[in-house]
């Protein structure tokens, strides 16, 4: 994938600069086209090894019960192979209807999905959101980040626990169906927000622009067996599986 990834870049960046020294450097070659949330150049790099989300869903980490402190059982396989599955299956429907070609990484897509179909959207955003949002907890995490990214948090937000209070109520105050995002924007900050639906901030539709280091998933299919609308109660036991080693290294891979 990452090897496909690497040729379709070259390729682009060839065709592009045909008259152009050969003198610019690969990592300039491959940088991503998005712009952040100011609307000034993207310098995030999208050869980076965290573009590499396939069509197909990736098989879970843990059981079923093992995140049981925060998200019951069921809940869990019905959101995995049920809600997720069908974004996974539609979004390859969506791709074989527009010509996208599946060996190249979903992140491709979301970042000119304008150009495609509201299935393609909806799906695409929806496939992505989740191989994330599954990689983001475990059943051993960490209580917080260290190293980088405790570091940028800090700097960002004052201190882990002012982000979280920020996260959260991103979480909380998305009306309706969407998610929250932890996101480093095309400046390399940290950020806070949230997006609609299945949206993310890789869309270049979203209001929200950078790469997403973290989200929540804060649709009702994702809590409402145990919690019902507390949505605030699933989002303060949410802390206590995510996968800060995951986060950590998605963080220091793009920034
Ligand atoms: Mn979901």
């Amino acid at each position: 994938m990452f090897m496909e990834k690497n040729k379709s870049s070259r390729r682009v960046f060839l065709t592009n600069s045909a008259k152009a020294t050969l003198a610019v450097t690969a990592g300039v070659a491959a940088s991503g086209s998005f712009t952040n949330a100011f609307g000034s150049p993207h310098s995030i790099n999208s050869n980076s090894p965290w573009f590499d989300t396939g069509f197909k869903q990736e098989p879970l980490p843990y059981a079923y019960n093992e995140l049981d402190k925060a998200i019951d059982a069921m809940t869990m396989e019905i959101h995995y192979t049920k809600h997720a599955a069908a974004y996974a299956t539609n979004l390859q429907d969506a791709a074989k209807a527009e010509g996208v070609e599946m060996s190249k990484p979903v992140e491709d897509i979301l970042g000119k999905i304008s150009k495609y179909s509201a299935k393609m959207r909806n799906n695409g955003g929806g496939h992505y959101n989740h191989e994330l949002f599954w990689k983001s907890m475990s059943p051993n995490s960490a209580e917080k980040p260290s190293g980088k990214l405790a570091a940028a948090i800090d700097s960002s937000f004052g201190s882990f626990d002012t982000f979280k209070t920020q996260f959260s109520d991103a979480g909380k105050g998305r009306f309706g169906s969407g998610w929250a995002w932890l996101f480093v924007d095309g400046d390399k900050k940290l950020r806070i927000g949230s997006t609609p639906n299945q949206d993310n901030p890789l869309m270049d539709i979203s209001e929200i622009k950078g790469f997403p280091v973290l989200g929540l998933d804060v649709w009702e299919h994702a809590y409402y067996l145990r919690y019902q609308n507390k949505r605030a109660d699933y989002i303060t036991n949410w802390w206590k599986v995510v996968n800060w080693d995951f986060v950590q290294k998605r963080y220091e891979g793009i920034a």
